[in-house]
């Protein structure tokens, strides 16, 4: 099911089947002035991402796939074919089924056709990219950044370890220290004021080496390391396996929960590079293991469980992006209660009595 089959660019919206992969939509679109905005780096399925309720680098400007989905499509476990919304860009309609369903990791229906919100292609794009002493100043820098309403298209945080990674991975030559990279959407004499605006933020808060740059190669030679950051992350420990855990705080939080996160690793001599979309107080460690080494295991699950809670006692939560699946059911309570589970337990059982979408997931049955 991957067929593209509205663009209405007067409407700035698209209507596709789940099969379709962003890359393919954004490449379609590419002579109407539109483009998906939603951007998790890997070349999902547009289905898998409503399902998994993903976001990724340009969350912070355009949101998340909550909310770049008008209506959808679903067929549910009775066989029964539903539409949540209509194409209107809002409505007050009854309970906001699309949004009940994308997130829902296919435990409610399986969802075959989604309307999609588009964007248009900004007039000039540039990429910055900057150093700081700490993980700390650098978390400090995007505070101050979002609270200043600056509108920043992207704000990445890659921690020195992350930053060696990249820089073997993809040939550069980066500091190795913690960075931001941005990019600022906008005329061209607007993304050059943002940048300004960045980088005297930046520099209040012990930036070093502030670079700007509107050249097409030269952004992409960026992103598509940071991209590749994951892959560069495996690349720092071969053979072992990479466990990647996500939390999400409010944002004025992000430099303390970053900040214990790193002690924590480093105390417990844990190799775990850190990247960020740190505009929305989300970041990612991906820890190495040895999985033939149990002590190493029980460490990595040890610490995934103290980040979690950080999280939820700092008003965050367990999963920014990727959901809940089946490796995070055991936190979902913890930072819902009781009262959310019971609700979350009585639509699934209200839409799949028989329990034949994806059983368990979510620790809904
Ligand atoms: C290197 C890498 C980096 C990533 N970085 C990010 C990131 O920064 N941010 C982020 O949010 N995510 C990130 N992801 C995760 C990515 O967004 C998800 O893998 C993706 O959203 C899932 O899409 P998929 O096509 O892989 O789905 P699948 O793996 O096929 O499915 C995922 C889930 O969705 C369900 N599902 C799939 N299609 C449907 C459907 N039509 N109807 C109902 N349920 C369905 C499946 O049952 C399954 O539970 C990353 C992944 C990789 C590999």
């Amino acid at each position: 099911m991957n067929a593209i089959l509205q663009v209405n660019a007067e409407d700035m919206d698209a209507v596709v089947q789940p099969g379709v992969t962003r890359k393919a939509l954004n490449t379609h679109l590419r002579d109407t002035g539109l483009f998906f905005s939603v951007d998790p780096g890997a070349d999902a399925s547009i289905g898998g991402m409503a399902a998994t309720g993903a976001s990724g680098t340009n969350a912070v400007r355009y949101g998340t796939m909550k909310d770049n989905i008008l209506a959808l499509k679903a067929v549910l476990p009775s066989g029964e074919v539903v539409t949540t919304a209509a194409r209107a860009r809002k409505s007050s309609a009854g309970y906001d089924l699309t949004r009940l369903m994308v997130g829902s990791e296919g435990t409610l229906g399986l969802i075959t056709e989604l309307t999609l919100r588009l964007r248009g292609i900004p007039e000039a794009v540039s990429a910055a990219t900057c150093s700081f002493p700490s993980v700390e100043a650098a978390c400090n820098a995007v505070i101050v950044t979002i609270q200043y309403g600056l509108p920043v298209a992207r704000i990445e945080l890659l921690d020195a370890l992350q930053v060696r990674a990249v820089n073997a991975y993809s040939k550069l030559s980066l500091p190795e220290a913690p960075l931001l990279l941005l990019e600022f959407h906008g005329s061209e004499a607007g993304v050059a004021e943002q940048a300004q605006a960045f980088g005297e933020i930046a520099s209040d808060m012990g930036g070093t080496g502030f670079t700007f740059t509107t050249r097409e190669e030269d952004r992409n030679a960026l992103w598509q390391a940071r991209h590749d950051a994951y892959w560069a992350g495996l690349q720092l420990r071969p053979g072992a396996k990479g466990l990647s855990t996500d939390v999400c705080v409010p944002v004025s939080r992000l430099a303390d929960c970053v900040t214990a996160a790193q002690d924590r690793l480093a105390s417990a001599g844990m190799m775990a590079p850190i990247v960020g979309h740190v505009g929305d107080g989300n970041f990612h460690c991906l820890l190495l293991v040895d999985m033939d080494n149990h002590a190493e295991i029980d460490q990595a699950e040890d610490f995934i469980g103290w980040l979690n809670d950080l999280a939820i006692s700092m008003g965050g939560t367990c999963t920014g992006e990727h959901g809940i699946g089946q490796g995070k059911a055991k936190y979902l309570e913890r930072e819902l209660g009781p009262g959310a589970m019971t609700m979350m337990q009585a639509i699934k059982r209200g839409i799949d009595p028989l329990g034949i979408l994806n059983p368990g997931k979510m620790g809904l049955t």
